[in-house]
This record gives C-alpha cells, sequence and structure tokens, in this order.
C-alpha cells in the first residue's frame, strides 16, 4: 500500500492499531521524497536522522499504549518556522547559515503531540511573494504541472502535501501565502484569526498580518492540526487568551440554516471564467443542503492590494533591520569599515523582491511621507475591517474565490510585481481585518489545475469555517484526486 497517500487521521488509525510502525512510514516518506523531490522541489533542508530518532521514540510510546493525537505522523515545515538545531533558512541567502537554538511554540506542541519532523520547506524570500520563485535556493513546481508555480510564498508547503512528501505542512500567511498555494496544489489551508496561534519562533515578515497555519489533504486534518498548534502562548503578548474549542466537533456534514454572504466585490466582470464557475457551483451546493445565500457588499475591497502594501512593507522594513551581518546568518567578507561591512551585508544577502519591500516600507515611514502613508494606509484598514464586521453581522460566513486564476506558468509574472501582487487580491482583505479563512478544493480548470474555495468567517470562530469546509468536501471529490507524478 502506498502509506504516503493517506491523511493523518486513515495513518493514526493504521499506527495505533499497530498495522503500520512509525518508522517504517517515515522511511516511506523519505523514499517518495527521494523519487519526486527532484522534480517538485519542496524542500530546502530534509532531516533524515533527527526524523528516523522521532520515529523510533514514537514507536516505542505506540507500543506502550500512549495516545498523543500525532504519535508517529510525519510532517514537514515551512523554513521560516525555528526547529531546534535545524537550519532555518527563509529562502534567503541571509539565514542560509541560521541555526536557530530553540523550537518555535507550534512546534513544541507538535512535538510534545508526538509528530515526527522530515525537513523544512521551501518558500519566498521571508515569505514575500506569491509564486515561490523568488527563494535563494530554487523554484518549487507544482505536482499538477511542472511548469506551472506552486502559489506562493508557502509554495513548498502546499507542493509538499500535494505530493505526498508529508502526511500534512505548516505554512504562513501574511497576505494568502497559505490559502492561495493551498488553492494552487488542490489541499485545504487555514488562515486561523490574528492571535489564534502563537507566532513565537515564526521568523517576522509583517507583524499585525502574519499567522500560522496548516495545511493538509483534508478538512479533517485540518481540524486535528489547529487543535494543536492554537492557544495563548505567554512568550507571544498578542496570541489570544481565548479558550481553544475541540475543532474536531465541527467536522459536521451540516449547513442547514447556515447564513452564508457573497461579496459582490470578489465577483466581477471580466474575472476567470473557469474560477468563477466552479465558486458558483459551490455556492448552488450550499443552498442545496440547506444554508441561505445572501449577498453582501465590501465597499473598500478595492483599496486593500494598495493598503497592505504600504502597511506590510512598512513593518517588513523595520522587522528586516536586525539582519546587519552582525546578530544572524549572513556576512560579507568585505569589512572595510563597520557601515561598509553593514551595507555589503544586505546587498548581498537579500534578493530583489526584499529589497523592493525595504525601499517601500522605508519610505512609507519616513518622515514627511507617514501621514500622507502609512498612516493614511492604517486609516482604510479600519475601513476594511469594519466592512467584514458589517457582512458578518448578517451572515455567519462568506464565500470567494481564493485566488483569481488557477497557477500560472513559471517565470509569466516573475518579472511584472503589479501582477504578481494582484493574484492575492482575494486573500490580502483577510489578513487586514484579521479574520480566519479557510481554502478548500472546488474544481478543475480545462487544464486540469486545482480551483480553491475561500471560507471566511468571524474572528475566532474557525469552528463554523471547518464545519462548512467539512459538509462541502463530504459531498464533493475533489480533494481525493491526486497529480500523477
Ligand atoms: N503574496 C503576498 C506578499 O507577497 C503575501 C505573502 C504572504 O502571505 N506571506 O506579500
Amino acid at each position: 500500500m502506498e502509506l504516503y497517500k493517506l491523511t493523518i487521521h486513515e495513518l493514526k488509525e493504521k499506527l495505533k492499531k499497530q498495522e503500520i510502525s512509525a518508522k517504517e512510514l517515515t522511511l516511506d516518506f523519505f523514499k517518495r521524497i527521494e523519487r519526486v523531490d527532484k522534480d517538485v522541489h519542496s524542500f530546502i533542508t530534509i532531516t533524515k536522522n533527527d526524523a528516523l530518532k522521532q520515529a523510533e521514540e514514537a514507536e516505542k510510546r505506540i507500543i506502550n499504549g500512549d495516545n498523543l493525537p500525532l504519535l508517529g505522523i510525519p510532517l514537514a515545515i515551512k523554513d521560516l518556522i525555528c526547529i531546534k538545531g535545524v537550519r532555518n533558512t527563509c529562502g534567503s541567502k541571509m539565514l542560509s547559515n541560521y541555526i536557530p537554538p530553540y523550537d518555535a511554540t507550534v512546534i513544541k506542541k507538535l512535538r510534545e503531540s508526538g509528530a515526527v519532523f522530515l525537513g523544512k520547506l521551501n518558500m519566498d524570500e521571508f515569505a514575500m511573494g506569491s509564486s515561490t520563485e523568488t527563494s535563494h535556493f530554487g523554484v518549487t513546481r507544482n505536482p499538477w504541472d511542472l511548469k506551472t508555480i506552486p502559489g506562493g510564498s508557502s509554495g513548498g508547503s502546499a507542493a509538499a502535501v500535494a505530493a505526498d512528501e508529508c502526511a500534512g505542512s505548516l505554512g504562513s500567511d501574511t497576505g494568502g501565502s497559505i490559502r492561495q498555494p493551498a488553492a494552487m496544489c488542490g489541499v485545504v489551508g487555514l488562515k486561523p484569526t490574528y492571535g489564534r496561534v502563537s507566532r513565537f519562533g515564526l521568523v517576522a515578515f509583517a507583524s499585525s498580518l502574519d499567522q500560522i497555519g496548516p495545511i493538509t489533504k483534508d478538512v479533517t486534518d485540518t481540524a486535528i492540526l489547529m487543535n494543536i498548534i492554537s492557544g495563548r502562548d505567554p512568550l507571544d503578548s498578542t496570541s489570544a487568551d481565548i479558550p481553544v474549542p475541540d475543532f474536531t466537533r465541527s467536522l459536521r456534514n451540516d449547513v442547514k440554516g447556515l447564513k452564508i454572504g457573497i461579496p459582490k466585490e470578489y465577483f466581477v466582470e471580466g474575472m476567470d471564467v473557469e474560477v468563477e464557475k466552479s465558486v458558483k457551483d459551490a455556492i448552488e451546493l450550499f443552498k442545496r443542503f440547506g444554508a441561505e445565500i445572501k449577498d453582501v457588499s465590501l465597499p473598500h475591497a478595492d483599496y486593500a492590494i494598495s493598503t497592505y502594501y504600504v502597511i506590510a512593507p512598512a513593518e517588513a522594513s523595520s522587522n528586516l533591520a536586525r539582519y546587519d551581518g552582525v546578530k544572524y546568518g549572513y556576512r560579507t567578507n568585505n569589512r572595510e569599515n563597520l557601515l561598509g561591512m553593514y551595507k555589503k551585508t544586505r546587498q548581498d544577502g537579500f534578493g530583489t523582491e526584499v529589497k523592493r519591500r525595504i525601499m517601500l516600507g522605508t519610505y512609507a515611514l519616513s518622515s514627511g511621507y507617514y501621514d500622507a502613508y502609512y498612516l493614511k494606509a492604517q486609516k482604510v484598514r479600519t475601513l476594511i475591517k469594519k466592512d467584514f464586521d458589517e457582512a458578518l453581522k448578517i451572515c455567519d460566513i462568506l464565500l470567494t474565490p481564493t485566488a483569481p486564476t488557477p497557477a500560472f506558468k513559471i517565470g509569466e509574472k516573475f518579472d511584472n510585481p503589479i501582477q504578481m501582487y494582484l493574484s492575492d487580491i482575494f486573500t490580502i482583505s483577510i489578513n487586514l481585518a484579521g479574520v480566519p479563512a479557510i481554502s478548500i478544493p472546488c474544481g478543475f480548470s480545462n487544464k486540469g489545475l486545482p480551483i480553491g474555495l475561500q471560507i471566511i468567517g468571524k474572528h475566532f470562530d474557525e469552528e463554523t469555517l471547518i464545519r462548512a469546509a467539512y459538509t462541502f468536501e463530504q459531498n464533493t471529490d475533489y480533494h481525493t484526486k491526486n497529480p500523477e507524478i
């Protein structure tokens, strides 16, 4: 049997019944990685020795009757979430030799649940991008068509799950980086409410927008991982002290009476016809199962991209000031004087997109422009958040496409940042508002590329997202399809 094809909950059953051993399972995934990763290139670092040790440990505990939720389950992690002792590159030359001396809180929690870590996954440099083409370590390819991008910035995390190179993964989402690649790779990706999951040990891009979340083969696995990674963390003052429900209780095939809003600004003339059709079919399905569909408006939707591209670069320029050749990672050999060392380190260590963001952000924060750009963007952010508050007062959830198109060709948008930025048009405002959203597979294009449906919920109401997503999944078979790789 091809064990690597199974979901986390299926593998868990087999491990528990001791039909398979944790070590055998881990080795099976490494075999799979060896076979497909030369084409897909999801991984930056593979931690085979550590993983086998963790699997052996899990094995012993299974035999002793331990029943931890992830005992022996092989996962892989986006390369900006710190695992103690494992190189953490952020897809950048700047951190290409950085080894964190501690675990991120989410890693600590997964470890305590018995997970096995296979390695670290490719991403756009410092999570800036929508295609995983800006990585210092080369592009990741979409397992559905190796000539296309897997989405980004968590492209490695989505491609690894789609190509069965791990049972599930973690990504991070600042403007769409979990949901958009999940959509393009035909898997499930959830961006939790801001504050639901600790960011301690997540390398910061834009701190007021970043969230860690799971990427999985189905909604049940998302609920399982959310149960583990959620919750208040004293090490992250922005993590919320709000009780974490058992998300697996929301795995109910029932949307009767659920009020679903369709934001008119997300369905505009000229949108991709295949995406439009898949999402409209999804809306019909919810209607058939007893949900109440309402038209709603998010009047400031048009300003989301511009607002994000002031706020995110501003925060990034500040967060990335720490990479100066002294504290972490790369340092140039050119050390004539201190200032020269700083400059040369940053010149060599960062790629073009990161430099573009630092320049944009520094400009927006500089005296004389702060009020005109940064402060103004903060005000518009508040208006965008209010739009969601209003819509979610009369609805339980909102439905939209996740991305405006299926995956595009490698290189197609690389030299056109504006086109690239527009591929997050449906996901970015969710981060500005801080609400949770999930992307689930809802169709395929004529060329056989996956299409994603985005379900948006109220603050801290991931439960309703999971319930709606599960209902859709139970009544469709898109999530059961696999790329031929
Ligand atoms: N694509 C967006 C950007 O480039 C979002 C990235 C993200 O969510 N990390 O900033």
